[in-house]
């Protein structure tokens, strides 16, 4: 149970950082949920889960795009509940596009929000983990962060870049009740990869299921989509006291993808 521990998961109203939130909130845990947007819809989803939990979730407004703002997202998050034990880094956008048509400031800001938010936010946890005595940092990289496609050149820099990270994190840490790891999925049935699903029908003109087999899940040999709830059950087994020398390491959710 992770009763007692503050979790912060960023990039969370929606996927798999809600999936993640929702997760631990019902093992116990104080969860932060974040986007870079203040909607009543966002204050609202964090009632939601804390009545169905029964746990304290508050919302957080930060952009993560924003070094300044990843930091203060974390002493926000200490001031509300006292502590932070557990960060998720999860938000993250994608683009698509050949390397010599990527427009830059796409380039900067999938930098900027899927790799540099985790450095600040770390960099911002790391002191109110050790002042805790304890601290778990699981950084959700991607199938992509340890093998390539053509086209996201951006989004695989950037979560290459995490699961290296990751591992600068662990050996810093290494010594302390504090561990970090990267949890790499394949595909996940998130709005982010719906929304493409339409558009690639056409393309190929194929039907729906046709296109979720041979295209979407073209490299996930199991043919199946990973959940988010596989997901938040990954994350907290990364939280329990089993995995407490598994650090500096990725773990893939991604059927069989990277084994191929
Ligand atoms: P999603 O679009 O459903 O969720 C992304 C989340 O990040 C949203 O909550 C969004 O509000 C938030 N976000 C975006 N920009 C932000 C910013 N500037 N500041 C704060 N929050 C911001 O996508 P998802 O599929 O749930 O993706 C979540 C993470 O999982 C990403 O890091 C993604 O790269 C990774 N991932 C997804 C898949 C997949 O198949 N869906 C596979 C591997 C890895």
């Amino acid at each position: 149970s992770l009763t007692g521990k503050t979790a912060v998961v960023t990039g969370s109203n929606s996927g798999i950082g809600l999936g993640i939130a929702e997760c631990l909130a019902a093992r116990g845990a104080r969860v932060v949920i974040n986007s870079f947007s203040d909607s009543d819809e966002d204050h609202a989803l964090a009632e939601k889960i804390a009545k169905e939990h029964g746990a304290d979730v508050a919302y957080i407004q930060a952009d993560m795009s924003k070094g300044d703002q990843c930091r203060a997202l974390l002493t926000k998050a200490e001031a509300k509940f006292g502590s932070v034990d557990i960060l998720v880094n999860n938000a993250g956008i994608q683009h698509v596009s050949p390397i010599e048509d990527f427009p830059a400031a796409k380039w900067d800001a999938i930098i900027a929000i899927n790799l540099s938010s985790a450095f600040h936010t770390t960099a911002a946890a790391l002191p109110i983990m050790r002042k805790g005595g304890w601290g778990r940092v699981v950084n959700i990289a991607s199938a992509h962060g340890l093998t390539a496609s053509p086209y996201k050149g951006a989004y695989v820099a950037a979560k290459h870049g995490v699961v290296g990270f990751t591992k600068v994190t662990a050996l810093e840490t290494a010594r302390e009740p504090i561990t970090c790891n990267a949890i790499c999925p394949g595909y996940v049935l998130t709005p982010l990869v719906e929304a493409q699903i339409p558009d690639t029908m056409k393309q190929y003109g194929m039907g729906r299921e046709e296109v979720i087999e041979k295209v979407i899940l073209d490299r996930q040999p199991s043919k199946e989509f990973a959940t988010v709830e596989q997901l938040g059950g990954t994350v907290a087994f990364l939280c329990s006291d089993d995995a407490a020398q598994i650090t500096g390491t990725t773990i893939s959710v991604d059927g069989g993808w990277t084994a191929l």
